[in-house]
């Protein structure tokens, strides 16, 4: 296996990147930076292909930032008697939480059921037994079944009438935008090379029809690139059909979008203990996760036909929600006032031209166009290592000798991605242990540098070097010490590029601690517009681009 040498991965080595790319020729050019193309870059690189990235928004910005967030074993496939995906979906999560422990949490999920409910106890029981065995559960994680009084002692929130008990299993809990970047830096630091803001705009075909590179455009600094590639993977997730038609290639099954909103609320307001999949008023199951002192709920499932890249949550989507939490948490008595922030995301489902929307395909779906374009829909968070080895087997199989080099077999199932190398899951609390008084040594609280350990992983050093030699400047931005120095590092080591991407996507505050954006986006705009030389327009786009975020995540949008 040939890796490259590390490349950058700074904000402001945009441009110096995209002029790079424009002067070679890839094996492999992916389209989409979401954890389907972040996947699908490293597993090609890390076989020795030279693999490019572009993603038209910042990173994880579509679908990758938007979902449950849970690394999920797949155990809703038992209902419809898909025994292998069962069984090959719980087996990938352990191989996600064992690379990188620190963006995967195991929680503990209670499934309580009620009379006339969609799962009764024995049903339950049976179903999380197969799902056990089928996925290969370790004992310590195996399902237990609870009684009412142990499920209420569990979740006293919970409504009690009709109870009938309840099923705990485990989930697996992570942070979809962090870990799609934890992927892509890892297939950074082996060589590949990646952009944001960067959108493919025309795909170009040599005189036999064939795809040999993508006309790219830079929409932060507005140079158009063209791109050689030897094979180009459209991994843009609910966008894979705008390609497909570029490509004169969209027919048979195609992309139909689904809407999906949560609503996040203080851990005050909604003292939830404990993770809950529950029933809705109509038949539906959503989740209930508590997580760093808030509470999440959700999710919709409505048919959307507006703007791809906005969604938001409406005035319905948030009844809807506020119903069912009220519904099943009755003493809560939750308003609309309560829903701190929220988020909406867009499932791309793949389903056949002429079949009900109740036969939509909800499972990967790869398809080869007559020009080589390698499309591949569909997909999930706890899929995507798989799933970027089957893409990347196809690419593989279609280049064979005409690939720069030799292609390698594919590494990834024991390769921690960045961030991971903390002695896997059993090592991973000694690590937080050891780490953590080296922040403290560089300035940090106690508290502020075990959290920067939990979420940076083996990366943590380097936020802690940045802090041991930012104490002034930190002060002087009016920043706290950890804001600054994450910031920071997400400037130099994650592409952050406008403020969004740090407070949306890096930190996730825009989710879990809004008022930490409000708080602090006026110094991190001035310390940004610094670092990365702003101009006065761009500094006050940014800025308005960033309340307006703030302003949709609390605040419903029409319904579309
Ligand atoms: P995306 O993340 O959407 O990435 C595609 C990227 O392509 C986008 O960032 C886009 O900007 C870019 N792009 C598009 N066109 C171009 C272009 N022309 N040039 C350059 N870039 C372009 N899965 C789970 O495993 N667990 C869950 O709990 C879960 N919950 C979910 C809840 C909801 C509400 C939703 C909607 C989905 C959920 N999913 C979950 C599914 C999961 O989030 C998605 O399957 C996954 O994020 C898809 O990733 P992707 O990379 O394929 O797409």
């Amino acid at each position: 296996m040939t890796m490259g040498k590390s490349k950058p991965f700074a904000g402001d080595k945009r441009v110096q990147l995209l002029e790079e790319m424009a002067s070679t020729t890839y094996d492999v050019l992916v389209v989409g930076g979401g954890i389907t193309g972040s996947g699908v870059a490293l597993d090609a690189q890390t076989r020795g292909l030279k693999t490019a990235l572009i993603e038209m928004q910042d990173f994880a910005a579509g679908t990758s930032s938007r979902s449950t967030k849970l690394v999920h074993g797949g155990l809703r496939y038992l209902k419809q008697y898909e025994f292998k995906i069962v069984a090959e979906t719980g087996r990938e999560r352990a191989v996600v939480y064992e690379n990188g422990p620190h963006v995967t949490t195991p929680e503990w999920m209670l499934l309580p059921f009620y009379k006339g409910g969609t799962y009764g106890p024995f049903m339950t029981s049976v179903g999380l037994w197969m799902y056990d065995i089928l996925a290969g559960v370790k004992k310590s994680e195996r399902r237990s079944m609870l009684s009412v009084e142990e499920a209420l002692r569990r979740e006293p929130l919970l409504k009690k009438d009709n109870m009938l008990g309840g099923g705990y299993y485990v989930e697996y809990r992570t942070d979809d935008a962090r870990l799609t970047i934890e992927v892509l830096k890892k297939a950074v630091q082996v060589g590949a090379t990646a952009v944001n803001y960067t959108k493919a705009t025309e795909l170009i075909y040599d005189g036999d029809g064939k795809l040999t590179g993508v006309r790219v455009k830079d929409l932060l600094g507005g140079g158009e690139y063209t791109v050689k590639a030897r094979a180009v993977v459209n991994a843009t997730g609910p966008w894979v059909d705008t390609l497909r038609e570029q490509d004169k290639s969209k027919k048979g099954k195609t992309v139909r979008l689904t809407k999906g909103v949560h609503l996040v609320f203080d851990g005050k307001r909604f003292p939830l203990r404990q993770a809950i999949y529950f029933d809705t008023p109509d038949g539906r199951m959503v989740f209930a996760i508590p997580r760093d002192g808030k509470t999440y709920v959700g999710t919709t499932d409505t048919d959307y036909t507006g703007d791809t890249a906005r969604p938001t949550m409406s005035e319905a989507d948030r009844t809807y929600i506020l119903n069912a939490a009220n519904f099943m948490f009755p003493t809560l008595k939750l308003t609309e006032a309560d829903v701190e922030s929220s988020w909406a995301g867009l499932r791309p489902l793949v389903y056949q031209e002429g079949k009900s929307p109740s036969e939509v395909s909800r499972k990967d779906e790869i398809f080869v166009s007559p020009s080589g374009l390698i499309t591949i829909a569909g997909g999930k968070l706890t899929g995507y290592r798989h799933m970027a080895e089957t893409i990347v087997d196809v690419v593989a199989k279609r280049l064979g000798s005409s690939a720069s080099g030799l292609i390698g077999p594919c590494i990834t199932k024991t390769l921690p991605i960045s961030g991971g190398d903390v002695g896997g899951s059993e090592g991973y609390p000694k690590y937080v242990k050891e780490h953590t008084p080296e922040g403290v040594a560089a300035g940090l609280s106690q508290e502020a540098a075990e959290r920067i350990v939990r979420r940076y992983g083996s990366n943590a050093g380097q936020l802690f070097e940045i802090a041991a030699s930012s104490k002034e400047a930190a002060e002087k931005a009016g920043l706290p010490l950890d804001v600054y120095s994450m910031l920071m590092y997400s400037i130099e080591h994650e592409m952050v590029a406008t403020p969004a991407d740090f407070w949306v996507r890096r930190s996730g505050d825009m989710f879990f601690n809004i008022d930490r954006v409000r708080q602090w986006k006026d110094a991190s705009i001035e310390v940004m517009a610094e670092r990365l030389r702003y101009s006065e327009e761009e500094k006050r786009r940014y800025a308005q681009q960033l309340d307006q975020l703030i302003y949709e995540a609390v605040t419903p949008t029409a319904a579309v």
